[in-house]
């Protein structure tokens, strides 16, 4: 669904160039000062010609993010930023500190068509996807905003609102800009592209020539509980997802990771322990395990903290590796589209 023409962060330097009939090197200058500085505003590229600048100025608009709403975590340095785009639609993304960790988590899609039982985007409905500036729009606001330093390298997330490989196109363009040498600069390895388990996507991404990390997010491995949590396992149940996660691992050479929200009472017993210890292993595939962020009016609970640390250590004992992270932002609503959820209830 195309709403509009790209904005100029969602172009390659040739491209820019291209769009402006200019010359290479003039294309690169501009890829540079917007995505390696942050400058969206063509009066500060002061490498270019005065008369360019006025030029580009009358043109084209910078198409930088606009916000609507940001919450900033008082202990941990999380925030949480509501986005309002050129339609009047709105998408959230958080910037996570870690000691000198950096971490950004953006959203793929205005809403999500998929539903997740647990999950505040799904409740919402399926609006839009994003074009890839409005991504890499993202990143590019945050870093800014949170001040960070030009030589932090962030870890990048596709976490946030919507299924990445539901905007295959978009994503990848995103993930390629966030990497381009005259940019962000941004390691492969530091970048995640997480799905629900679309296996089509996931064969896809196994083609691309680049390093960048593929997590899955299994949340049961048994068919009848996934497919009540994620009901995209209707339609790919837990063997075709082995089969294309398996074919990703052989092709790649890469481990991938299974994510794995902890709900109360739901997954979070022995016997999920077993069934998943089971699933990951013959995948050799990693495990991060997330406490559930509390959505109001979801039947949901956390699972307590004593039972995430015994999950994981049952996970240590059947051979499997498992992280569990600590739960940052829940006081400003950080989870997947919960902070727009309460913008459009007027909270
Ligand atoms: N659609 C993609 C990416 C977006 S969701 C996917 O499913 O992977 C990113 C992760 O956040 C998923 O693992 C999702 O299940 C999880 N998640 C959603 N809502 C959550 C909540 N309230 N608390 C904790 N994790 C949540």
């Amino acid at each position: 669904m195309t709403h509009r023409k790209p904005g100029l962060a969602g172009l390659y330097p040739e491209e820019i160039a291209e769009t402006f009939s200019l010359k290479p090197f003039q294309g690169r200058q501009i890829f540079h000062w917007i995505h390696g500085r942050g400058v969206f505003d063509f009066a500060g590229m002061t490498n270019l010609p005065l008369a360019l600048r006025d030029r580009l100025t009358q043109e084209c608009a910078g198409g930088e993010m606009t916000p609507a709403k940001c919450q900033t975590s008082a202990g941990s340095g999380t925030m949480k930023m509501l986005f309002l785009l050129a339609d009047g639609e709105t998408v959230e993304s958080v910037l996570i500190r870690d000691g000198s960790r950096v971490t950004v988590c953006v959203s793929s899609q205005v809403g999500c068509p998929l539903k997740c039982d647990f999950c505040a985007t799904g409740m919402g409905g399926f609006r839009r996807n994003l074009e890839a500036d409005e991504i890499v729009g993202q990143v590019l606001h945050l870093l800014k905003e949170g001040e960070i330093p030009r030589d932090t390298q962030p870890n990048i997330v596709y976490m946030g609102m919507g299924e990445p490989f539901r905007n295959y196109e978009a994503v990848v363009k995103s993930v390629r800009l966030l990497m381009h040498p005259d940019g962000l600069n941004i390691g492969a390895r530091r970048i995640t592209v997480s799905t629900a388990g679309e296996v089509k996507g996931i064969a896809r991404f196994a083609e691309e020539d680049w390093q960048v990390r593929l997590s899955v997010s299994l949340h049961a491995a048994n068919d009848e509980k996934r497919s009540r949590l994620v009901p995209l396992n209707r339609k790919f149940g837990l063997d075709r997802l082995r089969e294309a996660v398996r074919e990703y691992t052989q092709k790649t050479g890469r481990q991938m990771t299974f994510e794995w929200t902890l709900l109360d009472g739901v997954n979070d017993t022995p016997d999920d322990v077993r069934e998943l210890a089971e699933y990951a292993k013959s995948l050799h595939a990693f495990v991060n395990l997330i406490p559930w962020n509390p959505v109001s009016g979801l039947p949901y609970r956390p699972s307590p903290r004593a039972r995430c640390v015994a999950f994981q250590a049952g996970l240590a004992r059947a051979g499997v590796k498992a992280t569990l992270r600590r739960e940052k932002g829940a006081d400003i609503d950080a989870a997947c589209g919960q902070l727009r959820a309460t913008h459009h209830s007027g909270q």
